[in-house]
């Protein structure tokens, strides 16, 4: 696992006695193991719990000869070549006791200029007038990202509506989910997404195929799928390939619900929610005006109670290493009587450090 131990790098090592993580790379330890979270280069690296606590006392500013006091000559030499191969990696470097001090540890609180980051918006059909509002609501809590959820197959007028609508400066995605159509080929999403280059991916469900990237469209991701979607409980799936890692998403984890934080959602019927799949709505978006929503429902107690649960609240999930590169979710729970449970399609199991 680790860089083989030569005398070149010993005498390097044993000029400096100390060794500290860049602020950027941060330990992240687990029941089992732990994870070294690289916020610059997004790379997730896997060490045992052992080799964690004692990058944790170096990064305490203990020196490295008076930690190896503590372990046998043969343990002493293990640590030196983990050291060694966490410099290779550049997750830290070999260090004098006053150099500390240079080198701050990273501010972890999470802020935001935007009140939204992402609204979800269920559709059985194309109803102008609740994007309209819509539109506003992205316009007023400058909204990043828009996700359309639609149970139908939005015609090329409807297609090029709704795109025309959201010519928003301060929105960067379009997502749409739809169901598939055979008139939908690469010229439409082509035209499409030329005429607003926020539309970026689209997810056609009920496809004949499954695949991704179809259409070979440049700045555009295509996804096919069999499976058809007529509720949301599509979402909330737990695995590897959906654990994502920048400095953004992990300090909003650290701080606050790493789904529903900043998120809003407008259900099929227009109720308002933290998330489709909840029970829990604030009123419809027929009769709320926007500015109560921005002013004071995303304020209240109701739509906080589980934007605030973070991963060191749930069970299970607070002892992963994976915590802050997991998406949470909060309407599909392993126990539905327990708010703070683990997700239900999780198959992690954090104690034995394998999935199922
Ligand atoms: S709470 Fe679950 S179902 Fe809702 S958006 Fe998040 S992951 Fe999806
Ligand atoms: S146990 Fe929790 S944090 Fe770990 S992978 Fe599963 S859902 Fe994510």
């Amino acid at each position: 696992m680790y860089v083989k131990f030569s005398q070149r790098n010993y005498k390097i090592m044993k000029n400096k006695d100390y060794f500290q993580l860049f602020a950027n790379c941060l330990i992240v330890k687990g029941a089992s193991r732990s994870t070294i979270c690289d916020l610059q280069t997004k790379e997730v690296f896997i060490l045992p719990n052992e080799i964690a606590d004692i990058i944790e006392k170096l990064n305490n500013r203990k020196s490295i000869s008076s930690i190896k006091k503590e372990f046998l000559p043969d343990e002493g030499k293990i640590i030196d070549e983990a050291l060694l191969h966490l410099e290779s990696k550049n997750f830290g470097f070999f260090c004098e006791l006053e150099e500390f001090d240079l080198f701050p540890d990273l501010d972890t609180t999470y802020k935001t200029a935007n009140q939204l980051n992402d609204i979800i918006v269920e559709l059985d059909f194309f109803d102008f007038e609740k994007l309209q509002k819509i539109k506003e609501l992205a316009r007023i809590t400058s909204c990043k990202s828009l996700h359309f959820v639609c149970y139908f197959s939005l015609s090329k007028t409807e297609l090029k509506k709704l795109l025309q609508l959201l010519k928003l400066k301060t929105l960067s995605t379009i997502e749409i989910i739809m169901k598939y159509h055979n008139n939908q080929d690469k010229p439409l999403f082509e035209e499409a997404h030329l005429s607003n280059p926020r539309f970026k991916k689209v997810v056609l469900h009920g496809s004949p195929f499954s695949k991704d990237n179809y259409f070979q469209i440049p700045f555009f991701s295509s996804k096919h799928l069999e499976a058809i979607f007529t509720d949301f409980s599509f979402c909330g799936n737990v695995s590897q390939k959906y654990f994502t890692l920048n400095q953004d998403k992990f300090l909003e984890s650290l701080n606050f619900n790493s789904c529903l934080n900043q998120k809003l959602a407008i259900d099929r019927i227009g109720n308002i929610k933290n998330c489709p799949a909840l029970d829990v709505a604030f009123g419809n978006i027929k009769n709320t005006q926007v500015e109560f929503i921005t002013n004071e429902l995303l304020n209240s107690k109701d739509y906080t109670k589980l934007t605030s649960i973070k991963k060191e609240n749930i069970k299970d999930c607070k002892v992963c290493e994976f915590r802050h590169v997991c998406t949470d979710c909060r309407a599909f729970l392993s126990d539905p009587n327990n708010p703070l449970s683990k997700p239900l399609k999780c198959t992690y199991d954090p104690y034995t450090g394998e999935w199922s």
